[in-house]
């Protein structure tokens, strides 16, 4: 960051409000249409579409390897609830107005990881197995594909590895759903990741290497350890476009769930989501799949902690990556 830069940031009342951890809405001042921000994503609708199939053509798998997705019959998916209390406390408490209703998407309980994650980390892991073993001859494209859970299949996949670096989350659900197809994986921690989700891990087979810093640091040595080794791919939670894909199917699936409760989304009945922001790539790809379901309908807000507002910051800015929380204190 240039001096100049950093002193014109001083004297910024948003970046003061971010620096004192207030709670704080920004609303961008100027937002492209829709048509015109879908068209500078570089990712198309067919590429959601490709990616349902894709996890349509694992869905006999995945029932076949997880009990709890026999009942989904492979589907990854969760509920979506109706709050009317939290609703109506909020309104009370916050003098809301009332209008509207109020849902809970609950991928807090997805199966499998129990997080978003278990949407583009389980996605991407599934994506680069297929892509391996159709370059290896092992898979033909119109297989059942319960044929992953073999002994030829496990044997390839141990002889590759998957490495990621996480919080936790990620790390959890590319790792479970690695071992299970028998790949070796290394999941790279940083300081914050709960225990419980090491021992798990551990529990699998899965080699857990432990940070004493931040999420960053885990990242880069996660990408350093994978460079070394050609038979290692590396999971880029910050650079990765399968993981936004998988994330981005959820919103084909909402659209689903919604006409299921009879919700209409149009003109007269806008949609408003609020999407828990780390990175961006979660909830940038879910906005990204709603967009091209719901249009101009649909208001996307990305919710941050008030302790790390590295999204905000770096749109605000416009710096993006280039700007750390940790450069405005
Ligand atoms: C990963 C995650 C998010 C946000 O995803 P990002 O891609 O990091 O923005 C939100 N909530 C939970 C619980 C997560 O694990």
């Amino acid at each position: 960051m240039t001096s100049s830069l950093a002193s014109a940031l001083q004297h910024d009342q948003l970046i003061n409000a971010l620096k004192h951890y207030q709670e704080i809405f920004w609303y961008p001042p100027e937002t492209k249409d829709c048509e015109h921000g879908l068209n500078g994503v570089g990712l198309r609708r067919a590429d959601i579409e490709d990616a349902e199939q894709r996890l349509t053509r694992f869905a006999p798998y995945l029932a076949k390897v997880f009990t709890e997705l026999e009942a989904s019959h492979g589907r990854i998916e969760s509920e979506m609830v109706s709050i009317p209390n939290m609703q109506k406390h909020a309104c009370a408490t916050l003098n809301l107005p009332t209008t509207g209703q109020w849902w809970l998407k609950k991928d807090s309980h997805l199966p499998i990881s129990g997080s978003i994650k278990a949407r583009g980390g389980i996605y991407e892991v599934l994506a680069h197995a297929e892509k391996l073993a159709l370059e290896a001859g092992l898979l033909q494209p119109d297989d059942d594909y319960t044929i992953f859970d073999s002994a030829p299949f496990r044997q390839f996949f141990a002889q590759h590895q998957i490495a990621v670096g996480s919080t936790g989350n990620l790390g959890l659900s590319i790792g479970i759903m690695s071992a299970k197809l028998g790949f070796r994986v290394s999941v790279h921690m940083s300081a914050d990741a709960r225990q419980w989700k090491k021992d798990k891990l551990r529990s699998l087979g899965v080699n857990v290497v432990e940070y004493a810093s931040d999420y960053g640091v885990a990242v880069k040595q996660g990408r350093k350890a994978a460079e070394n080794d050609p038979l290692c791919f590396f999971i880029d939670d910050e650079n990765s476009k399968t993981l936004f894909l998988g994330y981005a199917v959820a919103g084909l699936r909402l659209k689903q769930q919604l006409n299921d409760h009879q919700i209409k989304v149009d003109a007269a009945h806008p949609l408003f989501v609020y999407l828990p922001c780390g990175v961006g790539g979660g909830p940038g790809g879910v906005s990204f799949g709603l967009k091209h379901v719901f249009g101009e309908h649909v208001h996307c807000i990305f919710a941050e902690p008030t302790h790390s507002p590295c999204m905000l910051l770096g749109v605000y800015t416009g710096l993006h990556d280039q700007i750390s929380v940790q450069d405005i204190g």
